[in-house]
């Protein structure tokens, strides 16, 4: 149910103190508000943004009830929130976007069910829970196929390539014999992501389809617009709205999906982040009202702003030591630089992003 909208000068809880909340925060501070950000370091790149800070375990009952007591609403950056967290939560203050949206993009074995259950295709994919298990699935889904924990698992972590039957048991000790699921390699044309946003009125708006390139299983740049079809294009929002009514969410949510291979091209979704998402960073800069702004406007209660994208972008994120060379990235004219104020630039961390827009063709 929809509730009267946050007056500017609320204050907006964030569980997660990485970039995306630090992005958060930042938009949330141009609508008035402010932040409150709840974190399990004391190094945090959004605490150098928000009016308020808590270090604390998330799984701490207390601490997270202090904190939801503090705040207006509360809303979360990173999708591993424990469910007894959010439950804590809300007790104390409204939370979005809900409890169901977590529960499926938690787990990739709910994840791909869910998915079947709405008839959105995936990947063909088994339940795996031992290594027998394991060499059962590939009778069915033959190698090449992917091994992949069914939590916990990010940027291309938690996951293993098995091509050849031999490589079963080391594929499994590998990811650490946790519970996990078989899928099948999708033969793709390219990585797309629908970033959507859903108000608590229900009313849903989708920015442009993005096209994702990845490297070494960490997202590499995202480009808007894409070669989609029309068509296409609208199947993947469509995509997007039946996950999103079905989970009752509220706040954004990126739908990343195949564009399939074949004589009739089709998607097929691979994973769902319930929150803003690093393909849907160009929106700050190629939108008038980023996904970050719309986020907040969504678990605000407030109208959703302009998906509208004025301008064709690229963004680039830069990883480990790209970011030294933010002075060159300063001076190229039409490009937009976003340092996430984090101090150790280790291999495979994101340390900020450039986006390089262009008149939209
Ligand atoms: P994920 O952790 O599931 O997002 O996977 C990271 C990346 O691995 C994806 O963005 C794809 O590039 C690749 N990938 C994941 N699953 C599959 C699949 N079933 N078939 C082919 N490539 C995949």
């Amino acid at each position: 149910m929809a509730s009267a909208p946050l007056s500017p000068g609320s204050t907006v809880g964030i569980l997660g103190g990485g970039q995306l909340g630090r992005m958060l925060s930042v938009a949330a501070g141009r609508l008035g508000l402010k932040t409150h950000i709840f974190n399990d370091a004391p190094e945090a790149p959004a605490f150098d943004v928000a009016a308020e800070k808590t270090v604390g375990a998330f799984d701490d009952p207390d601490a997270i009830a202090r904190f939801a007591a503090s705040v207006d609403v509360v809303t979360c950056e990173f999708e591993n929130v424990p469910a007894r967290t959010l439950e804590i939560a809300s007790d104390a203050c409204p939370v979005h976007p809900p409890a169901k949206s977590f529960e499926v993009a938690q787990d990739r074995l709910v994840e791909k069910t869910f998915m079947d259950s709405l008839g959105i295709a995936v990947a063909p994919y088994a339940a795996v829970g031992s290594l027998a298990d394991l060499n059962i699935a590939l009778t069915r889904i033959p190698p090449s196929a992917l091994l992949k924990t069914r939590r916990f698992g990010y940027d291309g972590k938690g996951q293993m390539a098995i091509h050849t039957l031999c490589e079963a048991q080391s594929a499994w000790e590998a990811i650490g014999e946790a519970p996990a699921i078989l899928e099948g390699m999708v033969d793709f044309e390219r990585e797309v992501s629908v970033i959507a946003v859903r108000a608590q009125s229900g009313d849903i708006r989708f920015y442009d389809v993005v096209e994702n390139v990845h490297a070494s299983g960490i997202l590499d740049a995202s480009r808007v617009p894409t070669p989609l079809s029309e068509s296409l294009e609208c199947e993947a929002k469509k995509i997007a709205r039946d996950i999103a009514e079905a989970l009752g969410h509220v706040g954004v949510l990126a739908v990343e999906m195949f564009q399939t291979r074949g004589n009739e091209p089709g998607l097929a979704v691979n994973e769902i982040a319930p929150r803003v998402h690093n393909s849907g960073h160009w929106t700050i800069d190629a939108c008038l009202v980023s996904q970050f702004e719309n986020h907040i406007r969504a678990i605000c209660g407030w109208p959703l702003g302009d998906v509208a994208r004025h301008s064709d972008a690229v963004m680039t994120n830069l990883i480990g030591e790209d970011v030294n060379a933010w002075q060159k990235f300063a001076t190229e004219p039409g490009t937009a630089v976003h340092l996430y104020g984090k101090s150790a630039p280790r291999p495979g961390r994101k340390m900020g992003h450039v986006t390089r827009i262009r008149p939209k063709t």
